[in-house]
């Protein structure tokens, strides 16, 4: 007997914010490596740190456990630790900041500009002291900070540069890869981002002396030589990547430039779709419309407050019920518990925190269809109909 049933079918699959891309390829890849023997950091590592290397002009290269640890490495191997300030975006995923809480350094916040959600380059200047070591920018969604302006700040104020680029793998500056030029460039391997380990970072370094540091750093500060010989200097870690995940990583470097391109194209999608009269009375913000250097790694918009009768928790449970997943890409660091017992306020960077209150990412990754993207604005723009204040 055929159980009646009072739940209507979904209109269409869930539509995730993100997923990751493995293709069959890279899953027999990882079978072979399971049955290799070797399933730990070793040969697979080396090849992937290989073809990172290549794939950053020749520079330096080493793999790691996180985006979290290669910073936190970074800042180590520049000498950055109690008494020093860190200037940084109060924008971005906490691990940002909070690796330099971990070294014992001090992070000075400079708010963000409004338009590209980038630290407002501008403003940096204004927040060094005699203590400031380091400017840790990041790439917010891809979207390149002006590497030309960071580095002439830099240069000027003897100060070191590590880039969170966690987000912007395949982005590039002036036609050079993100990560090609610079001072320390730090990548995360998270299943988030555009390029996956499952788990997993890298960080580009100047020269072989730092390069072999972050080894120490990696391990336990262990250095080998010779047949048996052993010895430690410094505090390490437990950083290194598995072989099983470099793997997935070298199946990934095989199709990045795919997966830009595609989402790249689903960006001037939605950018097309946006443009139409009804989306445009909702008064949503978007992103800056950059199909040239950015990697797209997020698609982020950000909500109208003002204009609003309900908060976004409200619109995100709607797109849910509809079968769209989003996600908050950040709440503004400096309003977490942990740093306003560290003396920050409201109001010490209004344009990160209106953003972080109101800031929407949407569905974006390379195996969406171009439906999806039609399907997110129109039910998108559907639910803030309702919501307008008139
Ligand atoms: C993901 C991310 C990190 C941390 O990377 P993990 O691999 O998760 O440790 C750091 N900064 C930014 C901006 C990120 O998006």
């Amino acid at each position: 007997m055929p159980v009646p049933t009072a739940t209507p079918k979904p209109a269409a699959p869930f539509l995730p914010m993100t997923r990751p891309t493995i293709d069959d390829e890279t899953i027999a890849g990882v079978c072979e490596v399971l049955r290799s023997g070797w399933i730990t950091s070793g040969p697979k590592v080396k090849e992937f740190e290989a073809k990172l290397s290549a794939y950053f002009g020749g520079r330096p290269v080493r793999a790691f456990n996180s985006g979290t640890c290669t910073m936190e490495i970074a800042l180590r191997i520049a000498g950055i630790g109690p008494g020093h300030e860190v200037i940084t975006t109060p924008m971005s995923w906490v691990a940002t900041s909070n690796v330099i809480l971990e070294v014992g350094a001090r992070p000075v916040f400079v708010d963000i500009d409004p338009v590209t959600r980038n630290i407002d380059l501008s403003r940096i200047e204004a927040a060094i002291t005699p203590a400031t070591r380091a400017i840790m920018p990041v790439d917010l969604a891809g979207l390149p900070v002006d590497r030309d302006q960071l580095y002439t700040i830099a240069k000027k104020h003897n100060l070191r540069v590590i880039e969170d680029a966690a987000q912007s793998f395949g982005t590039t500056w002036a036609g050079k890869r993100i990560g090609s030029f610079g001072d320390f460039v730090s990548f995360s391997f998270h299943p988030n981002k555009n390029v996956t380990t499952i788990e997993g970072g890298c960080l580009v370094l100047n020269n072989e002396a730092e390069a072999k540091l972050a080894e120490q750093y990696r391990l336990q500060g262990v250095v080998r030589s010779g047949m048996d010989g052993m010895e430690v200097e410094i505090v390490g870690g437990k950083f290194n990547l598995t072989d099983v995940a470099a793997r997935v990583g070298l199946g990934q470097i095989a199709q990045v430039d795919a997966f830009t391109t595609r989402r790249r194209e689903l960006a001037r999608l939605y950018f097309e779709k946006f443009s139409t009269l009804a989306a445009r009375s909702t008064s949503l913000l978007l992103p800056v419309a950059d199909f040239e250097q950015s990697n797209w790694h997020m698609f982020q918009v950000v909500l109208p407050e003002e204009k609003l009768a309900v908060k976004r928790a409200e619109i995100m449970t709607q797109l849910n019920a509809a079968g769209i997943g989003t996600g908050v890409h950040y709440p503004a660091i400096h309003l977490f518990a942990l740093y306003r017992r560290l003396g920050w306020k409201a109001g010490d960077f209004p344009h990160a925190e209106y953003f972080g209150r109101n800031t929407l990412t949407l569905p974006l990754f390379p195996t969406m269809a171009d439906s999806d993207v039609t399907r997110v604005v129109e039910t998108l723009v559907a639910i803030l109909q309702q919501h307008l204040r008139s």
